[in-house]
C-alpha cells in the first residue's frame, strides 16, 4: 500500500482526523514530528496505516507545519485559524443542507397529505 499516496494525501487532509477516530485505539500508531514557521514542535499521532502528509497545520497556530524542522513551510497570507473554522463550517452547513432538504420533502409530503397534488 505504498503507491500512490499523493492523491490520498490531499483528500485526506481535508477529511481531518474523523476516519482515524473511528478506528479505535487497537489500532498501532505511529507518532509524526512536525516544525511550523513560529517553530512549534507538534506530535501528531496516525494511524500505522494512514498515509503520513508532509504537511500538517500546527495545532498550536494553525500555519502549516513540516516534518523537515529545518525547513517549515511559510507563513501563508490567509489567516490560519481560518482553516479550523471551515471544516466547522463546512460540516455544519452540509447538516444544514440536508435539513433543508428533509423539511423540503416533508412539506411536500404534508402537502400531499392535504389532498393538494404538486407535480
Ligand atoms: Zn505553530
Amino acid at each position: 500500500m505504498a503507491g500512490g499516496g499523493n492523491a490520498i494525501r490531499g483528500s485526506r487532509v481535508g477529511a481531518g482526523p474523523m476516519g482515524e477516530a473511528e478506528r479505535g485505539e487497537a489500532a498501532p500508531r505511529q507518532a509524526i514530528t512536525y516544525f511550523c514557521a513560529h517553530e512549534h514542535r507538534s506530535v501528531i499521532t496516525f494511524s500505522i496505516e494512514a498515509v503520513v502528509p508532509e504537511e500538517w497545520d500546527c495545532p498550536k497556530c494553525g500555519l502549516p507545519a513540516s516534518v523537515d524542522s529545518d525547513n517549515p513551510p511559510p507563513a501563508p497570507k490567509i489567516e490560519p485559524y481560518k482553516t479550523h473554522l471551515a471544516y466547522v463550517k463546512e460540516r455544519r452547513s452540509d447538516k444544514e443542507a440536508e435539513v433543508i432538504l428533509e423539511e423540503a420533502i416533508q412539506l411536500l409530503r404534508d402537502r400531499r397529505k392535504s389532498g393538494e397534488i404538486i407535480f
